[in-house]
């Protein structure tokens, strides 16, 4: 199939509304058919989610530009399961999943509703990348939606291996000031998260965990280093989180059923 003939499903973590969302489904318009399944408020920092205790909800809304998407009260990942059981109707040919406001890198990822969107549509058998914006405050988001295209056409072109997706973060720069693209590991991220303790009208104690923004290594060759040096990263992640060079050693613990 060329690639103007895709059927794109577009999802985040952000919120229907979120302007990142709307630039990355104008972005990719050239490519075929965007349909949009997202959720209606914010997720973000909501991971892979499957909600299974309450029914979901899936509404028609108008977006910023006047156009049509649709929306559900589950979580990111709901959401593009909802679309692959049957919400959407039309063979859905990749998922992509942002623009995310705020990056998604090293360990953010398991946390990262951008990130188990994607997730979950490589788990429904479609090629699927996630982008982040890693900025809390730009609204431009055309350099990021430029370089979406053309990476979803290029992903489409030479697919992806089963159980792995992409994770892309771009630095929040103007896309003239961006000095190349780099192929990334996930990095150390360094979290100083606080609790913050406080006391409801009630007299009862409530909590948040608060504290600033999470920092990270700058390890040359990770995401962390290519966005704080000014470049877009590209990771290529896996579902299969097995720990298989230390496989070996949990073997040498010769576990039995036996007390000893
Ligand atoms: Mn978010």
């Amino acid at each position: 199939m060329p690639s103007n003939g895709l059927h794109i499903l577009v999802t985040n973590d952000d919120g229907v509304q979120a302007p990142g969302l709307l630039a990355l489904k104008n972005g990719l318009l050239d490519l075929g058919e965007v349909t949009v399944l997202a959720p209606l408020r914010n997720w973000s920092a909501s991971g892979h989610v499957k909600t299974m205790h309450k029914p979901l909800r899936v509404e028609e809304v108008m977006l910023a530009d006047g156009t049509a998407a649709l929306a559900t009260d589950g979580a990111p990942s709901d959401a593009v399961a909802l679309a692959f059981l049957g919400i959407v109707e039309r063979k859905i040919d990749l998922v992509v999943a942002g623009i995310n406001r705020g990056p998604n890198l090293g360990h953010d990822l398991t946390y990262s509703g951008t990130v188990t969107a994607a997730m979950e549509g490589t788990l429904s058998g479609a090629p699927s990348i996630a982008f982040s914006l890693a900025s809390y405050s730009l609204e431009d988001f055309s350099a990021a939606a430029g370089f979406a295209e053309r990476l979803v056409c290029t992903t489409w072109q030479h697919g992806l291996p089963a159980n792995t997706l992409l994770n892309v973060n771009i630095p929040a720069l103007p896309a003239d000031e961006i000095k190349g693209v780099l192929v990334t590991r996930t990095g150390d991220r360094i979290y100083r998260d606080e609790l913050i303790r406080r006391t409801d009208p009630r007299g009862t104690p409530y909590y948040w965990i608060g504290g600033p923004p999470p920092e990270g290594r700058e390890d040359q060759g990770t995401d962390i280093w290519a966005v704080a040096n000014g470049y877009i990263s590209v990771t290529p992640i896996q579902l299969d989180l097995t720990a298989h060079s230390f496989l070996p050693t949990v073997e040498g613990w010769e576990l039995t059923l036996d007390q000893d």
